[in-house]
């Protein structure tokens, strides 16, 4: 019987890809009200050698690799803490904010470095207004919470994932525990976050699920650990992948009834 369930947080209970893309853009705007440049291009360029930065950088190990960031996460990442993976991140990533816009500008003939400075910082500050959870979060997380025990799961950097989550109205009093993979050192596909967050639950893997978007982190990763996923395809969107034991829901609305349904029997 499903006691328990593992939600994922980016693009799963908030909205992440579309509203660091839109902050981009909006970042862009404002050279584009100085210079020749189409903002969309140059968003697209910023976000490229962004990304770039990061995986040549010396935050790339610990950040993505050991705790699952993405680069356009740690352009607006606060890095608080205090340990020295988490101290290295902070001091290289006031650099990198500039100089990703900076190599960007470049690309488009524009050499600015004031301008690069104040979009580094203007970055931060668009995306943070773009704090968005799905309209179906609070709906499910109020349906099940009084039924299941609940447990965030997600990577990133343990700031980076509360501020979200705070910005978004959910509050970690919503989850019975709240795993950030900042906070432990190892991030999902691994099955350790996952064995984790059951400790936490004091449930067995066979008495969870896991409900993600991400099929490789979320399905895959929830399956090594004797988990079933429920993989979260909002609209469809992505092509199926191989079977695995997994169900496929479009919306979260599909969710309790999901559950109820596969436990009442
Ligand atoms: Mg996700």
């Amino acid at each position: 019987m499903t006691e328990a369930i593992l939600f994922d947080l980016d693009d799963t209970l908030v909205v992440e890809e579309p509203a660091a893309a839109a902050a981009f853009l909006a970042t862009a705007h404002v050279a584009a009200r100085r210079y020749p440049v189409d903002p969309a291009e140059l968003a697209r360029t910023a976000r490229t050698r962004a990304r770039d930065l990061w995986r040549a950088g010396p935050a790339h190990a610990y950040g993505e690799d050991t705790i699952g960031m993405s680069s356009w996460e740690a352009l607006w990442c606060r890095w608080e803490g205090d340990t020295a993976e988490v101290r290295a991140c902070r001091e290289w990533a006031a650099g990198y904010r500039a100089q990703a816009w900076r190599a960007a500008l470049a690309e488009h003939h524009i050499v600015d470095p004031a301008l690069a400075e104040l979009l580094g910082e203007r970055f931060g500050i668009e995306r943070r207004l773009r704090h968005e959870a799905f309209a179906d979060a609070r709906p499910a997380l109020d349906a099940l919470r009084r039924t299941h025990a609940l447990a965030l799961v997600t990577n990133g950097a343990s700031c980076l994932q509360r501020e979200k989550l705070a910005g978004c109205g959910l509050t970690e009093t919503d989850f019975d525990a709240v795993v950030i993979s900042g906070d432990l050192g190892t991030a999902k596909p691994d099955a350790a976050i996952f064995a984790h967050a059951l400790d936490r639950l004091g449930v067995t893997a066979a008495d969870a699920v896991m409900v993600g978007d991400s099929f490789e982190r979320d399905i895959r990763g929830a399956h090594a650990a004797g988990i079933r996923g429920i993989w979260l395809n909002r609209d469809g969107a992505q092509p199926a992948p191989e079977p695995n034991g997994h169900l496929e829901i479009a919306a979260l609305t599909e969710l309790a009834p999901l559950i109820r349904g596969s436990t009442s029997g």
